[in-house]
Formats: structure tokens, C-alpha cells, sequence
């Protein structure tokens, strides 16, 4: 098997004090999570809801499992009864429904709100004046069963360190912003996810709080 426990173990030194890891395990097996759970991680992140389910379920009950991937709202319902986190709300719609769900089940789930800012062109993720819009409209704050803990952003898939480290300020000076202008009395709104395999040290040296890590770790993923 690959050396899970020793790549995890090299990760977390190399991160600054603060920065929280969330463990990529899709596409991975559940011998890989129990290496890195032994290991002490209990923050792994999917982005499949049946693989998750699957994974939930065989799994010891006190890891956190982080959604990381686009999420369709009729999927919600799945997932609601114990997701930890949701890291890609891109709509209000989706916002709704995640509110909606965890009401169902008496519980508050943790979200991120999903910025596009990668040039590529990516299908999800609210651009900067679309997340303005949202938040400026105010329904987030009637929402009793979400908790809105900060801002998600993948860079560009590039090689052009300048371009992505330009990514990551944009992103960073833009939590500022949002911030100061809706949260200042929020200490929930602290998270910067952002940082995966081949960028997050410039990511944390670009505001990143969370980086969500699965190759480095696991291993290349067998689709
Ligand atoms: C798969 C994935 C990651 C992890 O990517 P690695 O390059 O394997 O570290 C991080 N974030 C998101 C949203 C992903 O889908």
C-alpha cells in the first residue's frame, strides 16, 4: 500500500500552525481512510454522495466528512443526516435546500461558499459579484440550520505559479471584504479553503485556513 501514513505525517509538518487538513479520500479505499484515521485524521473530504454513503457507513462514526464536490440540491437529502461540512454552495437555491434538509433532521451543517475565479472555464462556483449579490440580499440570514463559515476556491489548473498565487490573493483580499462588511461579529466566518496537491503551499501563504489534500496522501486516484 502506499505509505498513507507517512505522506500524511510529511504533510502536516508542512503546514503552519492553524492551517486544518481535510483529507481527499475519493476514489480511495476504506484500507487508505483507516491508515490516515490511525494516523489521527478525522477530517476527509468526498465529492460522490453513493461513494460517501458507502464509505459513512463502514467507517468509524467520528470522522468528519466535508462535501467537497459540485452538489446537486435533490442529493442534499442523502447527505444531510451527517455531513459535517459542505465546502461548494454555488447557488442560493442550493443554500436553500441545504437549510431546508438540516432543519429536517434538527442539526446545523457548516458551509463554504464556492468562488469562481480560476480563468478556465469551470461550471461552478459563484463569480465575485454574484456571491456580493447573495449576501447583500440578506435571505442567508433568515436560514436557521446553516452555519456559513467561509469562502472555497480551486485555482486555475496551470503551471503558472504567479497566475495561481494571483488566484489565491484575489480570493483571500475578497474574504476581507465580505468580512468586514457581513460577518465582523461572525467568528464562524474564518475558513479559507483553498489548496490542494500541487499549489497549497502558496495557497497558505496566501490566507489559506484549510487545505483539502488527497493526492499527496493517497496516492494517484484509480477511477
Ligand atoms: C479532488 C479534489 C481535491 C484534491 O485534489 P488533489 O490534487 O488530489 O490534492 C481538492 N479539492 C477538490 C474540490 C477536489 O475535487
Amino acid at each position: 500500500m502506499y505509505d498513507v501514513k507517512g505522506n500524511l505525517r510529511r504533510v502536516r509538518e508542512s503546514l503552519p500552525e492553524g492551517v486544518k487538513l481535510v483529507a481527499i479520500s475519493k476514489y480511495h479505499p476504506d484500507e487508505y481512510i483507516m491508515a490516515a484515521y490511525d494516523e489521527g485524521q478525522r477530517v476527509f473530504g468526498e465529492s460522490h454522495e453513493q461513494e460517501l454513503r458507502h464509505k459513512v457507513e463502514a467507517l468509524p462514526k467520528d470522522i468528519r466528512w466535508h462535501f467537497i464536490g459540485h452538489l446537486q440540491t435533490n442529493k442534499v437529502k442523502y447527505i444531510a443526516p451527517y455531513i459535517d461540512m459542505v465546502e461548494a454552495v454555488d447557488s442560493l437555491k442550493l443554500l436553500r435546500e441545504i437549510d431546508k434538509q438540516a432543519r429536517r433532521h434538527a442539526r446545523t451543517i457548516k458551509v463554504l461558499l464556492e468562488l469562481h475565479i480560476a480563468e478556465e472555464a469551470t461550471k461552478y462556483g459563484l463569480t465575485l459579484d454574484e456571491c456580493r449579490q447573495m449576501l447583500d440580499e440578506g435571505e442567508w440570514r433568515t436560514m436557521e440550520h446553516v452555519q456559513i463559515c467561509g469562502l472555497m476556491m480551486m485555482a486555475s489548473n496551470t503551471d503558472d505559479e504567479v497566475q495561481i498565487a494571483r488566484e489565491f490573493q484575489t480570493a483571500s483580499d475578497f474574504f476581507d471584504e465580505v468580512k468586514a462588511r457581513h460577518f465582523a461579529d461572525d467568528d464562524n466566518f474564518r475558513e479559507r479553503s483553498w489548496g490542494m496537491s500541487n499549489d497549497y503551499p502558496i495557497a497558505v501563504s496566501h490566507g489559506s485556513t484549510m487545505v483539502r489534500i488527497g493526492t499527496t496522501i493517497f496516492g494517484p486516484r484509480v477511477y
